[in-house]
């Protein structure tokens, strides 16, 4: 029997592996990991970890031991180089040749690097990897240092409350005059203004043209924005967004756009190969089209549902994304599906007008064609499960009582 292979290594495939095992699989199980780590987490590297208040060990997609105990041939430090659809196999960057039976592309995605003199100095970090967390924390913690973080999306607002919550003076740059683009202006206001009351710089809309060496090492000392203005900076993170790391897949000519084409079973367009988590676009069945979502929850059920439908099972995608954030006394929950939420219209529970109004705790409903599609709740951790609930229902809604703070949400 040729083993089931999972390329990746991150909670996609570590989700996937769990699976399997639970659903009865018993036969052989491969893993083969580029990094040298037991598939872990990455939401607190931007989060709790960088601020020193989790371990390593908190971080394990399955708990240390669990691969071993559950037979499964986890080859870690080694990457896959080529894969060769029509003998079922796989070649690694090694040379070895590893056959399977079934094939799960969990690869991924890649920050996006920045184009612009200086970019490779020392001292320009990029977040993706456990190591780069590490990095960052040890050059952060002991406070009194210049920060530029550029990119004013969810990574960048998460890692400039963290540096600021360690004593650094820092500066955020963004390319849009609002930050977190994928928001509604009102509600992205909230964060940046929570992170200004907190001392954050911002300079919106603006980017780095060139990044400036010291002058006796070949270490970042300062950025040249486009609008002119020079700013210090001891360190750099660029947290611009990633790109889907399709290099196996393209090689192999799977049918791709914008990452891997699946549909809603997480099946490519070759014969027994998946593709689940960061690197697929997969076809949602609540709205027909395909959206590569680039958020744990998607690669936590990817992984289930792709591990099923390798068994034979009728799996499908088909439950609202979700995200957290926690930053600049801002904890916030968010379930929805983001094609339906963009033609939605907003309707608030509580208020945002102040950062002390919005750290009392707000709900945001996204209500579309008279149903809920979509929900935030920011300081009232308890809505998560009742906004989870009306998504699923897909009921009509009362707006006015919706609005009204006073009217439980459970009770709509
Ligand atoms: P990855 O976690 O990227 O894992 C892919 C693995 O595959 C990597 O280890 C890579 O080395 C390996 N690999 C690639 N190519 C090969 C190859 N050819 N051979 C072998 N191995 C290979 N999401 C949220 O929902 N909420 C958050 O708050 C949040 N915060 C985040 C903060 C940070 C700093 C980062 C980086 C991400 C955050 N995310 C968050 C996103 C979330 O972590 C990702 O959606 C999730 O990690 C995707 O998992 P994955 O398994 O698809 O891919």
């Amino acid at each position: 029997q040729q083993p089931i292979v999972i390329v990746g290594g991150g909670l996609a495939a570590g989700s996937a592996a769990k699976t399997l095992r639970q659903e009865g699989y018993d036969g052989p199980l491969t893993i083969i990991a580029a990094e040298r780590r037991e598939p872990y987490l990455r939401p607190p590297l931007s989060k709790e970890f960088l601020k020193g208040q989790e371990k390593e060990a908190d971080l394990l997609v399955n708990p240390s031991g669990w691969y071993e105990k559950n037979d499964v041939d986890l080859r870690l430090g080694e990457r896959a180089a080529q894969i060769i659809p029509g003998a079922h196999m796989l070649r690694l960057e090694s040379e070895a040749l590893v056959p399977y039976s079934k094939l799960l592309l969990a690869t991924g995605a890649q920050p996006r690097a920045l184009d612009v003199p200086g970019a490779q100095l020392e001292g320009v970090h990029s977040l993706r990897r456990l190591e780069d967390s590490l990095a960052l924390r040890e050059e952060l913690a002991g406070g009194g240092r210049r920060v530029v973080i550029v990119g004013s999306g969810w990574i960048g607002l998460e890692v400039a409350a963290a540096a600021r919550e360690y004593g650094n003076e820092v500066t955020v740059l963004g390319r849009h005059a609002s930050v977190l683009r994928q928001l509604e202006g009102p509600l992205a206001e909230v964060f940046r203004r929570a992170l200004e009351s907190e001392g954050v710089q911002f300079r919106l809309p603006a980017h780095p043209v060139e990044f400036v060496a010291a002058a006796d090492r070949e270490c970042v000392a300062g950025t040249v924005l486009n609008t002119g203005e020079r700013i210090g900076a001891d360190l750099v993170l660029v947290a611009v967004g990633v790109e889907p790391d399709t290099a196996l897949a393209e090689e192999a000519r799977l049918r791709l756009r914008d990452g891997i084409l699946t549909d809603a079973s997480l099946r490519t367009s070759a014969e027994d190969i998946f593709a689940a988590g960061d690197v697929a676009s997969s076809l949602q069945p609540r709205t027909g089209d395909h959206v590569r979502s680039e958020h744990w929850s998607n690669a936590l059920n990817g992984g289930k549902v792709a591990a099923k439908a390798m068994l034979g099972a009728d799996a499908q995608l088909d439950i609202a994304p979700y995200f957290y954030t926690d930053q600049a006394g801002l904890s916030m929950e968010y379930s929805g599906f983001g094609q339906l939420v963009r033609g939605a219209h907003l309707v608030l529970r509580g208020r945002i007008d102040t950062p002390e109004a919005a750290k009392e705790g707000f709900v945001a409903l996204w209500v579309r064609d008279g149903a809920v599609v979509g929900g935030m709740n920011v300081n009232t951790p308890r809505q998560q499960k009742a906004i989870k609930a009306l998504i699923a229902s897909r009921a009509p809604v009362d707006e006015a009582r919706l609005r009204d703070p006073a009217v439980p949400l459970p009770e709509l």
